[in-house]
């Protein structure tokens, strides 16, 4: 085994280092395990109710009416989350345009849209009109009312309570921290959460934006009165198979909401080719409990790792997971270069490539990427990125099997150790 990590060029030190580590993770991983057990059996359920069938797979094209493939996928969907109707599609171009399309869809002019939970994904800024952008909800008339989060990380409760008003008629609560230094929601927190905003207002929608916390736990928000979550399917639900895609599942009426703005008014789910795709939305979602499990491994592998090195870590070491991403504050420019470069290094694709720090649109610092994807962007698969300013964090994720995240995070730590950029313990 050393021998085939030294020709990948992971040294027998950080070979041993990694293998110390991993043995005090046994219980841990036996919880994952059990996890995603768990949640190959809710998937294969939900397929098998369905009469999931090799005629699924045929794709359709033009407008694609009585796609039985899609049609059927979006059933089984629905039947895993809990839901009644769920959209799922190729014509959902990412998480960003499945959470625009679920809000755009289920708002109103006049209506007003509440985070309770502290400031939504990046992305949905220009979406709500936080930051003006042309198109944005804001230009139609909805307006954003923001409750932030308690100094401890808790919901603020009284503020909350404050915030709805008779103009309230959509609730957004993200999941995963995302770029944020607050802990993830657990799916029992969100249910919380939910079930006071309904005691307040109950016709308010409550919307989770579940991006990278599928198959996390055993539940998902939707089993806790969400009224809809969104999702990528180039995160955990794809699998790493699914070449693009999100989803949006839900109450009937937020789904059909939905899908008249994902088409248009009166066209709905009926229209929507599925092209090729259907095989690999299938066969993904089938995988997405055990890839998610490889990913959860490499994550909490990597937090007790960078935790043993002297690096802050959230979460820690020992904390339960509510999603996919680590991040490892790592105080310097020079050692986040350093960790990106050994993600890049360890892919199965584009692993000769060396990345540099670059001004990217939308950020306000230079952002180093590693990815070696076979899917571009895709974010279940092992990744990292790090935005070249204070406190040089990394954020890390994905990883479509254990093995693989592990040789990324020896190799980030080789790299590290080449510079002098950290000592072994
Ligand atoms: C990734 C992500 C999004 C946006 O998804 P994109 O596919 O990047 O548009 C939204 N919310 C959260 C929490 C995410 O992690």
């Amino acid at each position: 085994m050393k021998e085939i990590y030294e020709q990948l060029g992971i040294s027998e030190e950080v070979y041993n280092f990694g293998a110390q580590v991993e043995t005090s993770l046994k219980k841990r991983f036996e919880e994952f395990d059990r996890k995603a057990e768990y949640n190959q059996m809710k998937v294969l359920l939900a397929m098998q109710k369905n009469k999931v069938s090799s005629e699924c797979f045929n794709g359709s094209s033009g407008y694609g009416y009585d796609d039985f493939g899609r049609d059927t996928l979006e059933k089984v969907y629905a039947d895993t989350f809990h839901t009644e109707a769920c959209l799922v599609r190729p014509q959902i171009a990412c998480g960003t345009h499945a959470l625009a399309i679920a809000l755009f869809g289920n708002l109103r002019p006049g209506d007003e849209l509440l985070a309770p939970a502290g400031k939504p994904y990046d992305t949905l800024e220009e979406v709500i009109g936080i930051r003006p952008a042309k198109g944005s909800l804001a230009e139609y008339g909805v307006t954003y009312r923001q409750v932030d989060l308690k100094e401890d990380g808790t919901f603020d409760y009284d503020r909350i309570r404050e915030a709805i008003n008779e103009k309230t008629k959509l609730v957004e609560i993200q999941r995963s921290k995302g770029y944020q230094t607050r802990a993830s929601f657990s799916v029992k927190e969100i249910g919380e959460l939910i079930a006071f905003v309904k005691s307040i207002k109950p016709d308010v929608i409550c919307m989770v934006d579940n991006c990278y916390g599928e198959f996390v736990d055993t539940v998902e928000p939707s089993d806790v009165g969400a009224d809809m979550i969104v999702g990528s399917l180039i995160k955990n639900p794809g699998g790493g198979l699914a070449p693009i895609g999100g989803y949006i599942a839900g109450t009937k009426e937020c789904v059909e909401n939905s899908a008249s703005r994902m088409t248009c008014p009166g066209l709905g789910m009926e229209v929507g080719a599925s092209l090729g795709v259907n095989r690999s939305f299938y066969q993904g979602f089938f995988l997405a409990p055990m890839v998610t499990k490889g990913a959860l491994k490499g994550a909490v592998f990597a937090a007790n790792i960078y935790e043993k090195l002297g690096f802050p870590v959230i979460p820690d070491g020992q904390e339960p997971r509510q999603d996919i991403i680590q991040a490892v504050t790592l105080g310097e420019p020079e050692r986040v270069v350093a960790f990106c470069k050994g993600i890049q290094a360890a892919a199965p694709v584009d692993s000769y490539v060396d990345p540099e720090p670059w001004d990217m649109p939308g950020y306000d610092s230079q952002v180093i990427m590693a990815a070696g994807a076979f899917v571009q962007g895709s974010s279940i698969e092992l990744s990292a990125d790090g935005p070249m300013k204070p406190p040089y964090a990394v954020y890390f994720q994905g990883g479509l099997t254990w093995e693989h995240a592990k040789l990324g995070i020896l190799m980030s730590v080789q790299k590290l150790l080449d510079k002098h950029l950290i000592t072994l313990p």
